[in-house]
This record gives structure tokens, sequence and C-alpha cells, in this order.
């Protein structure tokens, strides 16, 4: 057996085939279905970048009409200093700073902010891809058959 292995260490390179074992590994792990067992949905995506959570827009409770923060289920007073989502739900600074520090997305709705890991950002393009391309072709079997 060890002479099988040290046999193919020793096949050199053809031409143009450089050894991008990045790339390989992540087609692989697309093809294979590899990427939903590493980030099987139930997974937490990774916290936060920095800058997302640090762009956050933070606005003043002015009224206090039918709302709590969703993390805490504290109902917001008036002039509490609250972070606003990109996706416009707004929780106590000290509820949500936490939580993005330990993942990306919004406690209500699942809206993802930018993160740091770039191996879930490659992640997360693939599967945009994918859904995009599923949608095309949703589109693509309407036009032709409706
Ligand atoms: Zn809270
Ligand atoms: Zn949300």
């Amino acid at each position: 057996m060890s002479d099988y292995f040290e046999e193919m260490s020793r096949t050199p390179l053809r031409d143009g085939e450089a050894p991008n074992s990045m790339l390989h590994m992540a087609r692989f792990l697309r093809d294979s279905g590899m990427w939903d067992l590493l980030w099987p949905d139930a997974k937490l995506p990774p916290p936060a970048s920095k800058d997302a959570v640090e762009n956050l827009s933070e606005i003043k409770i002015e009224s206090t009409e039918s709302k709590q923060c969703p993390v805490c289920l504290k109902e917001f007073e008036v002039d509490d200093k609250a972070k606003l989502m990109p996706c416009q739900h707004v929780f106590h600074q000290e509820c949500i700073i936490p939580w993005l520090q330990k993942t990306n997305s919004c406690p209500l709705c699942r809206y993802e902010l930018p993160t740091d890991d770039e191996d879930y950002e490659m992640y997360r393009k693939e599967k945009k891809r994918a859904v995009e391309r599923e949608r095309d072709l949703e589109t693509l079997h309407n036009s032709m058959f409706s």
C-alpha cells in the first residue's frame, strides 16, 4: 500500500495544472452536497462582522406603542437608545450586540449581516447562486409551459 501512495505523490503536475487545492475542495464540497453537512441550517452562522455591527443605525425610541424588544421581551421606553437592523427590526443595543457577536442573523427574521468568516461568505454566495439558478430554471419552465 505504501508503494501506491509514494507513486501518487511522485506524479508530476502536468502543464497548466496548478495545485489549487482550495478551489478543488470547494468544488468537491459543493458537488457532493458537503456544504450542507458543514453548515446545516440548524447550526448558527458565524458572528456578524465588526463593521456591520458598528454601522447599525442607532435610533431613539419615540413612542412605545406596541413595541417590545424581541430579545428580552421588555417594552421599549421613550428615549431608550435602540439599534435598527437593515430588516427594520429594532432591539435594545445591549440585547442585539451580544447576539450579533454570536451569530450574524436577525433573531426575528434571520436577515443576515455580513460576516468576517471567509468560508461562510463563500458558502453563502454558493447558496445564493444555487437559488438563483433554480429560479431561472423555474422561470424558463413557466415560460415554456404556461
Ligand atoms: Zn432587549
Ligand atoms: Zn429582522
